[in-house]
């Protein structure tokens, strides 16, 4: 216990006081609007000790900052010469008598005001940390007795058991009772400074796919949901040894690290998951599907963050509903694939807000018989300035799962038609064609805005073509014929494209009003070597004659199988052989050059 004439300048511990002012900053206290439940514990200190000054008052660095006060207009005061800072310092109960008679104090802040009496009770947590004082001052020269004494610091108790449980409701997660991602992250942090170096398995349960939560919720209200959770909550923490922990870290999601004595790629053990996952199942509420796995990841502790780890862990359970046992690891290989998707998908969707990064390229298409260049397909080209130049085969297909295609299709149209418009009036008369997705043909006013562009630019309509592969026509076959009804009556052709590698019925595609069929490039890779490969082309050329279809081959790769082609009768032919993608310009001055397309 120190008295008044205690040095108010002990010399600090400088990795203590680090210490001391994490475990204060940790409670998210300090620059915090007044509550109530800390005014009435500092109003009761000021009426115990018949005293106008008291407050609750905690050491930061350089400063003594008051969660509650009275009597005190300010809100801080500086640290140096504060007698609650060395409080903190020595976790002793300080009295002083008299400030004005004290050598120390009697040139500080508070003397200076004409406080003379000052006594404070150390806060102190639960792991030994003196977070600042419970204090109470007067004007005058007083003494305390004992049980002042023991009053001041049942007080103190009374805050630190205020501060505690609001601590500990920040890390409890009201609806499972189960501590909450950030009591995981201290915990993680904790593991990590205690056992780093070591590996460490961490589990994580997945209770449902987002959209079946989404559907739960809508038909039976988030009370139901709850339920759910409670249920899994119980049901988890009774699968783990007793004083194990199982965190609830996200809304549907619960983790727990895995006892070192278990070895998590035994079958034993992923069984004992599987099975439980069949219980849970099989013990919920079964008015809605719900569909659990587990995703398991291994660490290094230490080296990694806990959002990385159970980004690891939840992307494993993801991949995890995908297998019979819904139990999968963490796999690297499978990370990087969605965080490649990830990028793309975030990096395409700023190059639609800077269009420069966005360009069209135009491969020539040739008419077989006479070798000239009858038409171009316009094909999409992305720079990214960090993912570099990324193939279309690579973020179309992404694109086309996201709302993105809408923008994009749309930015396609406008450049291309505007290209088809310059090269018009330059007296060059090609049939463009421009790739759309199925899901275009379901916007609603897609046809009209597509015509609107094609008047802008003033082009001709039956100049232009669109590419729509088979599979997506499949989707939604109604829909989709139903908008190239209307497209075709304005004069646009429409090509199907990559045909023969989807299942498509052709039953259903010769009632499609399309004029033209692309062989897609897999089949006419091999021609000239391969007879079966001859014999399938040449059925799908005959069978699309008979259909009145115009048959393009693509990637058409050398000589040869050009005139594999041209014995086929297939009409026109596209591909490297003839020119890869170009841009405008280019694509001018290769038409001007090029033996074959004059
Ligand atoms: P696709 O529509 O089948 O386009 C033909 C692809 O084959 C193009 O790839 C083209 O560069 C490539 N190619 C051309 N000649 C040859 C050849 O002789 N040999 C080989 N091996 N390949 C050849 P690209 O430009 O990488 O585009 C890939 C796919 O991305 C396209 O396949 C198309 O499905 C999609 N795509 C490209 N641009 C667009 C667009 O503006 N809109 C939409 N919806 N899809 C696009
Ligand atoms: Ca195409
Ligand atoms: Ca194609």
């Amino acid at each position: 216990m120190s008295f008044s004439n205690a040095s108010p300048c002990l010399p600090l511990d400088p990795a203590i006081e680090a210490l001391r002012l994490s475990a204060l900053r940790r409670l998210n206290l300090l620059d915090t609007p007044p509550s109530e439940a800390f005014d009435r514990i500092t109003r009761l200190a000021s009426q115990i000790f018949h005293l106008p000054i008291a407050a609750i008052s905690l050491t930061d660095s350089d400063r003594q900052w008051f969660k509650s006060r009275v009597g005190v207009d300010h809100q801080q005061i500086p640290r140096h010469l504060a007698p609650c800072a060395q409080v903190a310092e020595t976790s002793d109960l300080l009295v002083i008598s008299d400030l004005q008679a004290d050598g120390a104090y009697s040139r500080s802040l508070l003397a200076d005001r004409g406080i003379r009496f000052y006594a404070g009770a150390p806060l102190i947590t639960d792991d030994g940390y003196s977070l600042g004082a419970m204090c109470v001052l007067g004007t005058e020269p007083r003494q305390i007795s004992v049980e002042e004494r023991k009053a001041l610091q049942d007080l103190a108790a009374m805050v630190m058991a205020q501060i505690e449980l609001r601590h500990a409701l920040g890390r409890i997660d009201p609806v499972s009772g189960l501590p909450n991602r950030t009591q995981f992250r201290e915990d993680f942090d904790d593991i990590a400074r205690d056992s780093a170096g070591q590996m460490a398995d961490l589990v994580l349960l997945n209770i449902a796919r987002p959209e079946e939560v989404a559907i739960a919720a809508r038909v039976m209200g988030s009370d139901y949901i709850d339920t759910l959770i409670k249920g899994a909550a119980e049901m988890i923490s009774a699968l783990l040894p007793f004083g194990r922990q199982v965190y609830h870290v996200g809304e549907m999601q619960f983790a727990f690290f895995v006892p070192h004595d278990i070895d998590i790629g035994s079958d034993t053990y992923r069984d004992d998951l599987t099975n439980f996952l069949s219980e849970y199942e099989y013990g919920v509420d079964s008015r809605f599907v719900t569909t659990a796995s587990f995703g398991i990841t291994q660490f290094l502790i230490g080296s990694q963050t806990y959002a990385d780890v159970l980004r690891m862990a939840h992307s494993a359970s993801q991949d995890a509903l995908e297998l019979v046992s819904r139990v999968n690891t963490y796999s690297s290989r499978q990370d990087v694939t969605w965080r490649r998707r990830f990028a793309v998908l975030h990096g395409f969707s700023s190059a639609l807000k800077h269009t420069d990064r966005l360009h069209l390229v135009y491969q020539p298409r040739i008419d077989i018989v006479s070798g000239k260049c009858v038409g171009a397909e316009a094909l999409l080209r992305w720079t990214d300035p960090e993912l570099g130049i990324v193939s279309p085969a690579e973020f179309m297909p992404i694109v086309e799962h996201s709302a993105m295609i809408h923008l994009t299709t749309a930015w396609v149209l406008n450049k291309a038609i505007e290209q088809l418009g310059i090269w018009q009036r330059a007296g060059l008369h090609l049939q463009l064609a421009i790739n759309i997705s199925a899901v275009n043909l379901l916007e609603p006013g897609f046809a009209q805005n597509l015509f609107n562009t094609i008047e802008r630019y003033g082009v001709d309509a039956t100049c232009v073509e669109l590419e729509i592969t088979e599979s997506a026509l499949m989707t939604k076959p109604v829909e989709a014929h139903h908008a190239l009804n209307r497209i075709v009556a304005y004069g646009i052709r429409i090509a199907i494209d990559d045909f023969g590698t989807g299942y498509s019925s052709l039953a259903y595609l010769q009632k499609l009003p399309a004029q033209i069929l692309k062989i897609d490039g897999t089949f006419v890779k091999d021609l000239s070597k391969d007879d079966r490969q001859r014999a399938l082309v040449l059925a799908m050329i005959k069978m699309s004659h008979e259909l009145e279809y115009t048959v393009v081959a693509e990637g058409v790769e050398s000589e040869a199988i050009l005139t594999c082609l041209k014995e086929m009768g297939c009409n026109e032919a596209q591909g490297y052989f003839f020119s890869q993608p170009l841009l405008p310009g280019e694509f001018l001055k290769w038409k001007s050059e090029s033996p074959v397309a004059s």
